[in-house]
């Protein structure tokens, strides 16, 4: 993965425009088609045997519908924009966030992986309000995804956006696909880091950041 170029599913290209042009265009809007989702769900009841007319089951398409136009709300948002409210400030010391609570979907199977993202930059002289670093998590989960390719959205996010000296991102996450499907391994937690910069390129840096999110017992999966 290149330190600063990424091609995000979805339709966000990052990479600075130059000439004053924006540096990321803003991801297609496809609003979420309820009455799609509903027909579906009412489907999958039909294929499985159920009735989707007896009373506990005639208001599930409505409300599954519904649950998954939140869940993937993010699908029609820019979670880099979110970055853009930037200040200037001569902090040059690592800015650490840890145990960002997040729900996603994985892609495979539609089912939720959750847990929690610790991110981390060594600003160079631009730093970010805490709470947009958790707005910026917050649209990338909110989609189907990958946790592998969920880390590398948000190191990129704040390298590409922030231009600091160095960017980090572990993920720990229980995946529902794993713990109540298939393999069955329940308490299994996956965990995934993707760094830039001199957390990537210098081993005192690297060692520095991953002491910092591992300071303290962090899981409250
Ligand atoms: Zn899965």
């Amino acid at each position: 993965m290149s330190a600063t170029r990424s091609l995000v599913p979805g339709g966000e290209v990052s990479q600075g425009g130059g000439n004053g042009q924006p540096a990321v265009r803003p991801a297609p809007v496809h609003p979420i088609d309820l009455p799609r989702i509903e027909h579906a769900v009412r489907e999958i009841l039909l294929a499985v045997g159920e009735d989707p007319n007896r009373e506990g089951l005639c208001k599930t398409p409505h409300r599954v519908a519904r649950s998954y136009a939140e869940l993937m709300a993010g699908l029609n948002e820019d979670p880099r924009r979110h970055l853009r409210t930037v200040f200037q400030e001569r902090y040059d010391e690592v800015v650490l966030l840890r145990d960002i609570e997040f729900h996603s979907l994985c892609e495979h199977h539609l089912l939720p992986f959750t847990g929690h993202v610790h991110l981390a930059y060594l600003p160079d002289g631009k730093v970010v309000g805490l709470s947009k670093l958790a707005r910026m998590v917050e649209g990338f989960a909110r989609r189907p995804q990958v946790q592998e390719r969920l880390t590398m959205q948000i190191a990129d996010a704040l390298w590409e956006e922030l231009a600091p000296l160095g960017a980090a991102c572990v993920i720990e996450a229980v995946h529902t696909c794993m713990t109540i499907r298939g393999a069955k391994k329940p308490g299994s937690v996956m965990v995934t880091s993707a760094l830039r910069g001199v957390f990537k390129k210098n081993p005192s840096s690297r060692a520095e950041v991953l002491a910092l999110i591992a300071a303290h017992p962090i899981s409250k999966l």
